[in-house]
């Protein structure tokens, strides 16, 4: 059986491009025992994808050119050569771009779309998700009554933030990239303030003004000059959680700043860097947590789906252009 794959065709230098991708057609190996057919139904496109494309040592190996490009994706059964899965179950996994691809038994977790629809297993119940309220409460570690800013506010992983730290009684200022996405994290997601950073000129003013008691908690998912500008704002004792360097990524020379060292000192703040994966022991008790706060309406949650699998480089590259509120996904039909 053939299938279409899209590949890592080059290494991009700074910003990527449809170029960076290629399609083809591959052909797909026959089931052995304890193996499965899957269909792909929702592919998640990730800014740390960037990462990967680079030659570079880092927490996850380079993809390598002329292989197709791996995310995680929601499948479906359609052959099961395996007992603890039939035709028809819906799994999540690490899984190639492909239309189609085989799969062990061992790759796959079944998903429960009674509790969610099965695209929220890519988001709010998965990674981003996990992200958002591991790195919060474990490093940020949000008291009732302090401030709590988070950059990138409007994206998958930014929302929750900002909905979380409303419910632990905190004050939540978003930072995004439109109007719109201000609009919306203030009167759909409970915000209390919101900033537009691309038509502010001074965001440390702004920031000083949306946090008349100064910021306690900075989530940073952006890094840059909008970080600067925040960290300029901390309290003593601010916490601040590095998830995120979007703004960075798709630098080509060394970004320079200033040395917030003294900053951090003077406060006695802790900024702590982390990868979802140093949390993997607390993943299932998070992953009830966040179903049940979906499930009372305390956690709401939207994605941007762009439809079709030929689609995948077009909303990987818009996530660097903020075409998304949300979480972006990948509709294959
Ligand atoms: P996302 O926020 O849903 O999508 C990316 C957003 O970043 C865009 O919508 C855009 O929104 C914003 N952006 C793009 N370029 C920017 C720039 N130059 N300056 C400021 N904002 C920019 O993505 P996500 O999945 O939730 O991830 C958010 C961050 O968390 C990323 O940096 C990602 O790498 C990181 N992350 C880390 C972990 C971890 O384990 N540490 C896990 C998941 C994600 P605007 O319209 O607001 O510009």
């Amino acid at each position: 059986m053939k299938t279409k794959q899209i590949l890592l065709d080059s290494r991009p230098k700074g910003t990527p491009t449809l170029e960076t991708f290629k399609t083809e057609t591959t052909e797909l190996p026959e089931l052995k025992a304890g193996e499965v057919l899957l269909q792909g139904l929702y592919y998640s496109v990730d800014p740390y994808m960037r990462g990967r494309m680079n030659d570079a040592k880092s927490y996850a190996a380079p993809f390598k050119v002329g292989e197709p490009i791996v995310g995680r994706t929601v499948a479906q059964v359609v052959k099961s050569q395996s007992p603890n899965l039939k035709t028809g179950d819906e799994v999540v996994g690490m899984f190639p771009w492909q239309e189609a691809f085989v799969a062990s038994k061992d790759e796959v977790s079944k998903i429960d779309t009674s509790i969610a629809p099965a695209s929220y297993y890519l988001s709010i119940l998965g990674m981003t998700g996990l992200t958002a309220h591991l790195g919060l409460t474990i490093i940020g570690k949000p008291k009732a009554g302090e401030t709590v800013v988070v950059s990138g506010a409007a994206g998958a992983v930014g929302m929750v933030v900002g909905q979380i730290a409303k419910i632990k009684g905190c004050r939540a200022v978003g930072i995004a990239g439109s109007d719109e996405k201000v609009r919306l994290l203030k009167e759909d997601f409970g915000f209390d303030e919101a900033i537009n950073y691309k038509t502010t000129s001074n965001m440390q003013k702004a920031i000083a003004e949306s946090c008349p008691d100064g910021v306690d908690v900075y989530f940073d998912n952006v890094g840059g000059e909008i970080s600067d500008a925040v960290i300029s704002n901390i309290n003593f004792h601010a916490r601040i959680p590095i998830c995120g360097q979007i703004s960075l990524y798709n630098s080509t020379e060394q970004p320079m700043g200033p040395r917030l060292q003294p900053l951090l000192l003077t406060r006695s703040a802790l900024m702590q860097g982390f990868i979802i994966r140093n949390f993997s022991e607390q993943f299932q008790e998070a992953q009830k947590q966040l179903a049940q706060w979906v499930k009372e309406g305390k956690l709401k949650f939207t994605e941007t789906t762009v439809q079709g699998f030929d689609q995948l480089p077009n909303a990987f590259l818009g996530l660097f252009t903020g075409d998304n509120v949300g979480k972006m996904v990948v509709k294959a039909k």
